[in-house]
This record gives structure tokens, C-alpha cells and sequence, in this order.
């Protein structure tokens, strides 16, 4: 495994790799490892000859800077996880390396309505710095195939929406299924900082979505939406929201027509840690 801290050492490489007809996977992270980000880079393995994993965590998406401040760190593991998955390359750029200019100001993408709903009506601004960051790794690595995780629905859209808008038609779009753990919460960095009540809780989540999935009638949605909103109130949770949306767009849905392909989205708090989940209902 090669590890690359400079763009353009990175470029570099991959230029010569290029040139050999290397066909190369991207795998864009965070850090703080689990084993649904492993998941992404064993299927990139399978599907291409080099495959590359960037740890970044970017300021620009954090609308909370206590949010940034709290995100957890966990660099030398990572290394070592990605290692034994026999990931090729990692990408760990500084702040600097990145945004050589600051991160403040920027160029817009045109989103639309995608980054006013759910998680862009909650985290405003989330979603342009999102697509800040992957347009400028996406012109490092330059991939055939760009693997997301479903545990982020909206931002799966939102990106195939920046390959869209930057000519990037060409890299192929992997979207990689929501790894959970046993008890059915869905894997995050951010669930090692959960307390003990907490990730005893964390799971109702999940169960929450799958009563909706098991409740969802041809007809009215609010209600099933408020249901299930309640009930994770009651639990301790704070609720941004329990939606249902078009699995394709996810335009609010009013009624069910017994036909449309829907997905329920949820983003709660326990405690001070915001945790999202996703499940497609059809
Ligand atoms: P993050 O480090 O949270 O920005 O996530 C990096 C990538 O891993 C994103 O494409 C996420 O959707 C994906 N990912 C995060 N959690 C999971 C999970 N539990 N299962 C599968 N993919 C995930």
C-alpha cells in the first residue's frame, strides 16, 4: 500500500498507472474506519485494478464547528484496517493541500431543490461543501468507478448530480449497500461516540424504519411518518425528521399509489451525536 500525502505526487502516479490501462476505484472518506467503509474498498478491489481511499476530513460540509471539532480521529488505525484490506492507495491531503485558499468561499454547484430537503434543509450549506471536496478529488484520481455507501441516500444523489454537472458522466456510479451491525444499527464513525444507554438505544432507529416499511399501506403517509417520529421521541430521541421520499428524487411523498419506489429517511440526536439511517420500503 502506498500512502500519498501531495496531490500532485498522487497524480503523478496515477498518470504513469493511466498510461498502463489501470482502471482505478475511489473510495472518498472521512476516517475513522469501519468495516461498511472496508466493504466499499473490498468491492473496489473486485472491480478494478488499483483502488484508492482518501482520508479527508472536510471542514467545508460542517455547518457545526463543534460538530468538526467532535469528529472522531482515528488515523493510524485506519492505516492499519486499510492495509490488511489490501487497499493500494491511500490519499490523506492536510487542510492546506486541499484548500490552499481557505475553505470559506467557493464554487457553487447547482443542486436545486436536492440540497434545501432533508439534510440540506438541517445542515444548510452540507452539500456544497461536500461536492467541493469530491470535485477536487475527483480531478486527483480521476477514477472509472466512484464507490458511495446507501447510509448516505441524499448524498449519493447529490453527487451523481455533480458527475452530471462537472462532464464526469464516464465514471460509473457504485452504490454500495448499508452495512449494520447485529443488532441492526447502522455502522457510522460516529458511533463510537455513543455512551453506553445511548448505543443500547441507537438501534431503535433502525427497528423504527423497519415498522414503517412493515406498516406502509396504499394511501396516507403523513401518518405513518408521525408515527414513527413519536415513538422515537418518546424513546429520548431528538428528531430533525422521519420522511418518506421518491427512492429516485426523494420529492416529498402524500399518498402512496402502491406503485412508486419509496425510501423513509430519518436523522436523530442521542445526546450530542446526530446519527442518520436510511431504508427503502418496495
Ligand atoms: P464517511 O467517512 O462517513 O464520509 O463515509 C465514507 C463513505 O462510506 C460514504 O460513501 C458513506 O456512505 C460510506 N459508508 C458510511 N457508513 C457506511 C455503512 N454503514 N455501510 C456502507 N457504507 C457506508
Amino acid at each position: 500500500m502506498i500512502l500519498f500525502k501531495k496531490a500532485t505526487d498522487l497524480r503523478n502516479y496515477l498518470e504513469v498507472q493511466a498510461v498502463n490501462n489501470k482502471e482505478i476505484g475511489f473510495v472518498p472518506t472521512m476516517g475513522a474506519l469501519h468495516q461498511g467503509h472496508l466493504s466499499l474498498v473490498e468491492t473496489s478491489k473486485n472491480e478494478n485494478d488499483l483502488t484508492v481511499c482518501s482520508i479527508f476530513v472536510n471542514p467545508a460540509q460542517f455547518n457545526d464547528p463543534d460538530d468538526l471539532k467532535k469528529y472522531p480521529v482515528t488515523i493510524e488505525e485506519d492505516i492499519l484496517k486499510l492495509e490488511s484490506s489490501c487497499c493500494d492507495i491511500i490519499f490523506l491531503p492536510s487542510v492546506k493541500e486541499m484548500y490552499p485558499q481557505g475553505y470559506s468561499a467557493g464554487k457553487k454547484y447547482a443542486l436545486g431543490q436536492l440540497e434545501l430537503i432533508l439534510e440540506g434543509k438541517y445542515r444548510p450549506g452540507h452539500f456544497q461543501g461536500v461536492c467541493r471536496i469530491v470535485d477536487l478529488l475527483l480531478e486527483i484520481v480521476q477514477p472509472a468507478r466512484l464507490y458511495l455507501g446507501q447510509k448516505d441516500y441524499q448524498q449519493c444523489l447529490v453527487l451523481k448530480k455533480l458527475l452530471d454537472l462537472t462532464n464526469r458522466s464516464s465514471i460509473e456510479l457504485k452504490i454500495c449497500p448499508t452495512l449494520r451491525e447485529a443488532d441492526g444499527l447502522a455502522m457510522s464513525s460516529r458511533n463510537r461516540r455513543l455512551g453506553q444507554t445511548e448505543r443500547e438505544k441507537a438501534p431503535l432507529i433502525s427497528k423504527n424504519l423497519n415498522d414503517l416499511k412493515s406498516s406502509l399501506r396504499i394511501g396516507s403517509i403523513p401518518e405513518l411518518e408521525e408515527t414513527a417520529s413519536r415513538k422515537l421521541s418518546q424513546d429520548g430521541f431528538k428528531v430533525d425528521y422521519v420522511e418518506i421520499a421518491d427512492a429516485g428524487d426523494l420529492s416529498p411523498v402524500n399518498t402512496w399509489d402502491g406503485e412508486q419506489k419509496l425510501v423513509a429517511l430519518a436523522a436523530v440526536y442521542l445526546g450530542d451525536v446526530r446519527l442518520i439511517d436510511n431504508m427503502l420500503l418496495n
